[in-house]
């Protein structure tokens, strides 16, 4: 496990945006395993039914015994469940069940509370937490931007893809007078770009505008390698080092490393 001695209790972020192929997880597992190079201590959280987090970090959800499903249903804690992956991060795994999870939530008391109540038993361990949220707008991810202190929104430069995102802020600000007042922003973070269509050029241009919120750079170039990765449970960090994905993510970590 790379948790450690606390210091200074890690800033959580969630990665969240209700579509589905956005590259959420992509960002997740790149962005932690860029802040570990830099010598963070990384705490990954799989909060998606799919764990897609998990597989791409080559842990079989089949295989864990405990999850982020018992975590949120009080019998295990955080501690228990965390695994150490070959990336330099720890991992909170999920499980195919965390759909049931959901449901069980959400006759709770203090529903939206549970993630961040329990991030704080290790939240003096990390630097930083990031939590892969799920495509919806559901408790998982209220849940999410409860315990949050900053949002990163990835978003393809497609067309339509912004298509939800007035949804999520609208979300976000319901979060900021209800639950969770700490909550900020920090950007949409372009993704899937390819810099030589000018639509997606366009799109880049025009999407911090619309919805007055920072745009986070560089963009995150569209590339094959991000395909292969998973299949190794390691990041594109890893397995293509010097690809110019692997690179644009370092750069959106360094910039972020700033306001940790
Ligand atoms: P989400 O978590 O939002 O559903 P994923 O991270 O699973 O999205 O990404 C969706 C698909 O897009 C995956 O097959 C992933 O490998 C691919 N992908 C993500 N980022 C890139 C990229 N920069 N270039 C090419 N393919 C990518
Ligand atoms: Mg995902």
């Amino acid at each position: 496990l790379v948790a450690r001695t606390p210091t200074k209790p890690a800033t959580i972020v969630s990665v969240a945006n209700q579509k589905g192929g956005v590259a959420k997880t992509t960002s997740v597992a790149s962005l932690g395993a860029a802040f570990a190079e830099q010598g963070k201590r990384v705490l990954l959280v799989d909060l998606d039914a799919q764990a897609c987090l998990t597989f791409s970090l080559g842990v079989d959800p089949d295989e864990v015994g405990s999850s982020i499903n018992e975590v949120l249903l009080g019998r295990a804690s955080i501690a228990d469940v965390r695994v150490a992956c070959d990336d330099g991060v720890d991992l909170v795994p999920s499980v195919i069940d965390l759909a049931g999870a959901e449901a069980q939530l959400l006759p709770r008391p203090g529903r939206e509370y549970i993630l961040r109540t329990v991030l704080e038993e290790v939240r003096g361990e990390y630097d930083v937490i990031l939590l892969d949220c799920s495509p919806s707008l559901g408790v998982l991810t209220l849940n999410a931007l409860t315990a949050s202190q900053a949002l990163i929104i990835p978003m393809p430069c497609e067309m339509l893809s912004h298509r939800g995102v007035g949804q999520l802020l609208d979300t976000v600000t319901d979060v900021q007078k209800i639950l969770n007042k700490d909550l900020v922003v920090w950007g949409i973070l372009p993704t899937l770009f390819d810099g030589r269509s000018n639509h997606a050029r366009e799109v880049l241009a025009d999407v911090g505008e619309r919805y007055d919120l920072p745009v986070l750079d560089p963009p995150i170039p569209k590339t094959v390698r991000f395909a292969e990765a998973p299949a190794v449970g390691r990041s594109i960090l890893a397995t293509s080092r010097n690809s110019k994905g692997a690179k644009a993510y370092r750069d959106v970590a360094t910039a972020l490393a700033k306001k940790l």
